[in-house]
C-alpha cells in the first residue's frame, strides 16, 4: 500500500473550506518534517482526500506529487482529472512525464465525456489530445460543454456560474 511519505503538496495545493484555506497557501498547520500539526482533528476534509497517485496502486513514484509539482485530483463522478498546480508553480502540468501522462489519458478518454483539466490559482486549460485550451479564469467544477468541430479545432462553452 502506497504512502504519501514526505509529500504535503496537496496541503497546500488544495482549499480547505472547514480551515477558510484557500487553494495555493501552504496550511497553517503544516509542520516542515512532521506532518499535519493537527493530525488527530484535521477537518473532514484532510481525513478523506486521496490524489489519484496515492490511489493508484500502479502510478510509480515519478508522479508522486512533490517530485511533479502536481496534484493529481479527480471528481466525485470520475469524469474530470484534474491537474492542480501550486500557482506559484502554474506551468508544472505542462512538464514531463506529467505531461505525457495527461496527453495519454486525454487521447484514451476523449470522446467518452470525460475531460482532462489543468489548474493553476483561478487559471484552467482543458488539456485535448492535440492541443490545450486556455479558459481563463474558471472554477474546475464549471459547467463545461466541449465541442469538436469539423477541422478538429476544440472549442469550450462554460456555464454562466463557472465564470469568476
Ligand atoms: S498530494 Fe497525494 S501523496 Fe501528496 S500528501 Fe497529498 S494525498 Fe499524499
Ligand atoms: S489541517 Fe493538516 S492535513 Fe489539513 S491541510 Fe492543514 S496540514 Fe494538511
Amino acid at each position: 500500500m502506497k504512502a504519501c511519505g514526505p509529500c504535503t503538496l496537496c496541503c497546500r495545493v488544495l482549499a480547505v473550506g472547514e480551515l477558510d484555506k484557500p487553494a495555493g497557501r501552504t496550511c497553517a498547520h503544516q509542520k516542515t518534517g512532521v506532518g499535519c500539526g493537527i493530525y488527530e482533528t484535521r477537518p473532514s476534509g484532510c481525513r478523506t482526500f486521496e490524489c489519484v497517485w496515492l490511489m493508484d496502486p500502479e502510478m510509480p513514484h515519478r508522479f508522486r506529487p512533490d517530485q511533479t509539482k502536481v496534484v493529481l485530483d479527480q471528481d466525485a463522478q470520475g469524469l474530470r482529472l484534474i491537474a492542480r498546480c501550486d500557482p506559484a508553480n502554474p506551468q508544472a502540468w505542462r512538464r514531463n512525464p506529467m505531461y505525457a501522462a495527461l496527453k495519454g489519458y486525454a487521447a484514451d478518454t476523449w470522446g467518452t465525456g470525460r475531460i482532462v483539466l489543468a489548474v493553476a490559482g483561478h487559471r484552467t486549460w482543458l488539456i485535448a489530445p492535440r492541443e490545450d485550451v486556455d479558459l481563463g479564469e474558471v472554477d474546475s467544477d464549471a459547467e463545461l460543454r466541449v465541442v469538436e468541430g469539423p477541422s478538429g479545432k476544440v472549442t469550450v462553452e462554460v456555464g454562466m456560474a463557472g465564470l469568476r
